[in-house]
């Protein structure tokens, strides 16, 4: 009997799944199993477009299909919470299986708490996450370090710390992710995670329903197995009928295999720690102030509302925003009413969850992600976590807290 709070390995029983997917095609078995007995009426995931820089959603309600969402992309750095927002609110009877981030699963409950989706139809398959890579520069960084064309790369996995590449003749190209952010980045040319992604703390997708990952599968499991962590009854129950099916092999990992995984998080989060030290002052209390510190990147801005239309809880139906003059039209003349910004920050950043899209799409480099992460962090004292904590939403308590 599959419990809730408790970590188990799994792998596929169709072998060509288990060859298709990583770690023994767990996940991509469980879609499967979904959809064939009709528990969901669609997978939304993502897939390999043209190359491995480009990942695209793909909705499917046909089981034989899913083989396309195997595997995974690293450079992908959609947010398949905006997607589903955007575009499924038509369909809100729809029962949908989504693989999440732990940044997309807390998004998804942020929406939910701010009705804008309904959770009881939407299961979240989360996946271990220890950041993603932005595209351009990383196929500068496989040019230049690993000096091998980037369009001769047909995969890429992240293994013991390692980024790994494999060209189309087999031969792999590897480097440490810390060598690579610590000591080859330069003002330059910046490789590694997407800033975001390294101040990061939710490596483990706890706000899912389950949780994918091969932290912590170690021995003869090692590459045939998935580590998958229960959060949900439902997860609990899901997992259940499908081991109970034939679907899925289980087996039950050992106590220093669950303790591997937990110190591999641990460590996780003790370097998103120090990447945070290392962005911006930690300490820094009121938000005001800490406005001001970017007030000359604010100034840049030419509102050309990219980063509304990329935040996926940025979500008005009828933005107040665009009643503004359309300063854009002089862009570089008239900076933007700071107004802006501080409008989006009172409809947004209690629930901001770091998903850094407002600062992959901005055209003139603001770094949003971070400065929204720095103000968050204040919200966080007031025992509020964004996507983890169902309750009330408290900005204006940060207002009213004592001195
Ligand atoms: S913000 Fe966190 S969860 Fe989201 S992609 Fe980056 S590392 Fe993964
Ligand atoms: S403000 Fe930026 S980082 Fe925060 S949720 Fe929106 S897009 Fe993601
Ligand atoms: S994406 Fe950048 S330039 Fe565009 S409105 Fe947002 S902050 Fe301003």
């Amino acid at each position: 009997m599959i419990e809730k709070n408790q970590v188990y390995y799994l792998r596929s029983s169709d072998e060509k799944i288990s060859e298709l997917g990583e770690c023994g095609g767990a996940l991509t078995t469980l879609m499967k199993f979904l959809l064939e007995t009709k528990i969901v009426d669609g997978v939304l995931s993502v897939k390999k477009s043209n190359d491995i820089y480009d990942a695209v959603p793909i909705l499917t309600c046909d089981a034989n299909k899913i083989g396309e969402t195997a595997g995974s992309l690293h450079c992908g750095t959609l947010n398949i919470a905006k997607i589903l927002v955007k575009y499924f609110d038509e369909f809100p009877e729809m029962k949908l299986a989504i693989t999440v981030k732990p940044c997309e699963a807390e998004t998804l409950l942020e929406l939910s708490m701010r009705d804008k989706i309904n959770l009881d139809n939407i299961l979240m398959i989360g996946v271990n996450c220890g950041g993603t890579f932005p595209p351009v520069p990383t196929i500068n960084m496989i040019e230049n370090i690993f000096e091998v064309n980037a369009d001769d790369i047909i995969n890429e996995e992240i293994d013991k710390g390692k980024f790994i590449v494999e060209s189309e003749d087999g031969s792999l190209k590897g480097i440490n992710i810390d060598q690579l952010e610590e000591e080859i980045s330069c003002e330059n040319n910046i490789y590694g995670r997407r800033s975001n992604c390294r101040r990061c703390e939710m490596n483990i997708p706890t706000s899912a329903d389950l949780g994918f990952g091969n932290w912590g599968v170690l021995g003869e499991y090692t590459g045939g197995y998935s580590c998958v962590e229960v959060f949900s009854e439902r997860g609990a129950e899901i997992l259940d009928k499908s081991i109970k099916s034939g679907f899925l092999l289980v087996e039950e990992p050992s106590k220093e295999a669950v303790e591997i995984r937990q110190k591999v998080d641990i460590s996780m989060v003790n370097l998103a720690k120090n990447w945070q030290n290392r962005d911006f002052d930690v300490n820094k209390n009121d938000i005001l102030s800490i406005l001001t510190i970017y007030d000359d990147e604010f100034k840049k801005c030419i509102k050309c509302f990219g980063c509304r239309n990329a935040c996926p809880i940025c979500y008005c139906q009828e933005c107040t925003l665009e009643d503004s003059a359309p300063e854009w039209v002089d862009k570089g003349k008239i900076p933007p009413s700071p107004l802006f910004h501080l409008e989006r920050l009172i409809h947004m950043v209690e629930s901001c969850t770091n998903c850094g899209q407002c600062e992959d799409v901005c055209p003139m480099d603001i770094p949003l992600a971070k400065i929204w992460h720095q103000i968050n962090l204040r919200i966080n004292e007031l025992k509020y976590s964004p996507g983890m904590d169902k309750k009330e939403l408290v900005l204006f308590d940060y207002f009213k807290r004592p001195e």
